[in-house]
């Protein structure tokens, strides 16, 4: 969100963790009350979104949906909000109108990093996390992306002053996108994807036996736990009336990872209550797949359009 803030304080985070004693670890405030604290989100008269207590890594993976459901389940969109709806009309347009654009850059992931930011995740995510793409194709077949947070022991470190890393894998050289418009579509859908894992490593406390087992209600085995499925949820079904477009997020693959091919048997019931079966990629936008423009409206009834 606050790109000129990165590189500020270059000793924010090693391997993803606060650096002891760094500028930026003063700057965490100060916890009071109970612990793990809630996360207060609020409007101020203007109907402007604040966060009135978001502490880095000291929340629980419970508070943590509860933010993602409260802010997506309002009626009205705020005025952050819709600027960034407009940027990311405006974005997305651009880039598939023009021939000579590459998707395939990281200042484009980039920008849309800070846009779902603002859209879905209350700004929560700030820059602490580095958004890039892995050019050397599929890591291992059909993976679309990746999230190093430090509760992982992957090969690659976290680069330095951050707290997480996403790479979007490129697609370029794949027959299954063939355009644009499908490779940009699968590249949103796995940033949101990305982004909530990264969202939970930066709000989530591991002080303590019982914050880990909090974390384990998102992280649960593979990254894919029954929290991180709600939050996932409440977010893919908000892309459509934010967006303009429904986004697979990945919610049947992950599950896949976290339960095995027959995850319907050993997912918790709560969630299979909300889990549409099954589909196969891209089915809702197979019908919009030639089609131009979608007429989006926002809260003030003025209409908007993206591709
Ligand atoms: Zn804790
Ligand atoms: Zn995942």
């Amino acid at each position: 969100m606050h790109l000129l803030d990165r590189d500020r304080d270059p000793r924010r985070f090693v391997d993803g963790r606060v650096v002891p004693g760094s500028l930026f670890e003063k700057q965490i405030p100060a916890e009071i009350g109970d612990h793990p604290e809630p996360i207060q989100l609020s409007r101020d008269c203007q109907g402007f979104d604040r966060v009135d207590r978001f502490l880095f890594r000291r929340h629980s993976s419970e508070q943590a949906t509860e933010a993602i459901r409260e802010y997506l389940e309002r009626r009205d969109i705020s005025p952050q909000q819709q600027a960034s709806i407009r940027r990311f009309h405006l974005i997305t347009t651009a880039l598939l109108h023009s021939p000579f654009q590459k998707l395939e850059e990281e200042s484009v992931m980039t920008n849309y990093y800070d846009i779902f930011n603002t859209i879905f995740f209350y700004g929560s995510l700030k820059d602490y996390v580095k958004v890039d793409f892995n050019l050397n194709g599929l890591l291992e077949p059909g993976l679309l992306g990746l999230c190093s947070v430090p509760e992982d022991e992957l090969p690659d470190p976290i680069p330095d002053n951050y707290a997480a890393w996403i790479q979007i894998v490129s697609l370029s050289e794949q027959e299954d996108y063939p355009s644009k418009y499908t490779r940009l579509m699968a590249y949103l859908g796995t940033l949101l994807h990305e982004m909530l894992h990264a969202y939970f490593s930066v709000c989530v406390c591991t002080c303590s036996p019982a914050c880990l087992s909090s974390l384990n209600l998102s992280y649960g085995r593979s990254g894919h736990g029954p929290l991180w499925q709600q939050a996932a949820l409440h977010i893919e079904l908000a892309t459509p009336r934010l967006l303009g477009v429904g986004l697979d997020i990945g919610r049947v693959e992950g599950a896949g990872s976290e339960w095995g091919p027959d995850w319907g048997e050993l997912a918790p019931p709560t969630l299979l209550a909300t889990m549409p079966p099954p589909k196969l990629p891209w089915e809702d936008l197979l019908d919009n797949s030639n089609q131009e423009y979608i007429q989006v409206e926002d809260n003030q009834g003025r209409e908007s359009m993206i591709l």
